[in-house]
């Protein structure tokens, strides 16, 4: 998995050297295909079935106050745009999977730190999962530091337990609820989870938008994406997706 991950962490660093105005969404995806096919690996998004019909992109691109699931397409990046670009794929039978929201030219001050806080909720899943911990508390840390910072966590969409296939139980919300609570999840040695705070700089609430697929803050405010594979061992969490 941690091949996978290596492929994962090659693509998105590939994207974040191209993100810049100008660049279309489509031209990154298809770098993202090219670089996946070059490396030997599978892309795991392409014709994902949904209500807009089968996936057609190799990466989710989702600009400004697309959450997540964007689609690639003509559109031009410009300046003062936050891309998130999430990318995930199948390597000799095991997935990788990650997102990074990335900054093309001048961005506002507020924008900046959101995409900031995004990056560090997902570090502090990092630093407070243990093994043989709970799920709900390192939920809690996540949701606790988003807050605190005047951002909200979007809650319709979550991450998931990832191995063979790209989505696996549990779901990995980033938020506490009585349904975390009810259900938590033991991080047993083994387990390997793809975790990925979206948060949004105004209401959490989410509506998809009319081609099926690209969800959208219902507010129109901006949102960042961050995620990346953890694995569960019996030296600690490690990060799968971060290239080391
Ligand atoms: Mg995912």
């Amino acid at each position: 998995m941690r091949q996978a991950g290596n492929v994962v962490h090659q693509v998105l660093s590939r994207l974040g050297e191209m993100v810049a105005p100008g660049v279309t969404t489509g031209e990154l995806d298809a770098e993202a295909e090219r670089l996946t096919r070059d490396l030997g690996a599978d892309a795991l998004f392409k014709g994902v079935p949904g209500r807009g019909g089968p996936f057609p992109g190799t990466i989710c691109i989702s600009i400004n106050e697309q959450v997540v699931h964007g689609l690639p397409s003509e559109r031009v990046i410009r300046d003062g745009d936050i891309v998130s670009v999430d990318y995930g794929c199948r390597l000799d039978g095991y997935c990788g999977d990650a997102a990074m929201t990335f900054v093309a030219g001048e961005v506002s001050r507020d924008v900046r730190r959101l995409v900031s806080v995004t990056k560090r909720v997902l570090q502090i899943a990092v630093e407070s999962a243990t093994v043989g911990g709970r799920w709900s508390a390192v939920a809690r840390e996540m949701q606790k530091y988003t807050e605190s910072e005047g951002f909200s966590v979007v809650r319709e969409f979550v991450g998931h337990g990832i191995g063979r296939e790209m989505h696996e139980d549990p779901k990995v919300p980033n938020f506490v609820s009585r349904d975390l609570l009810n259900r938590d999840i033991l991080l047993e040695e083994g387990l390997v989870i793809a975790v990925e705070p979206m948060v949004a700089m105004g209401r959490p609430d989410v509506r998809i938008e009319d081609d099926g697929w690209t969800v959208v803050t219902k507010d129109g405010k901006p949102s960042a994406h961050f995620e990346h594979t953890l694995a569960v061992t019996a030296d600690g969490v490690r990060i799968l997706t971060d290239g080391s």
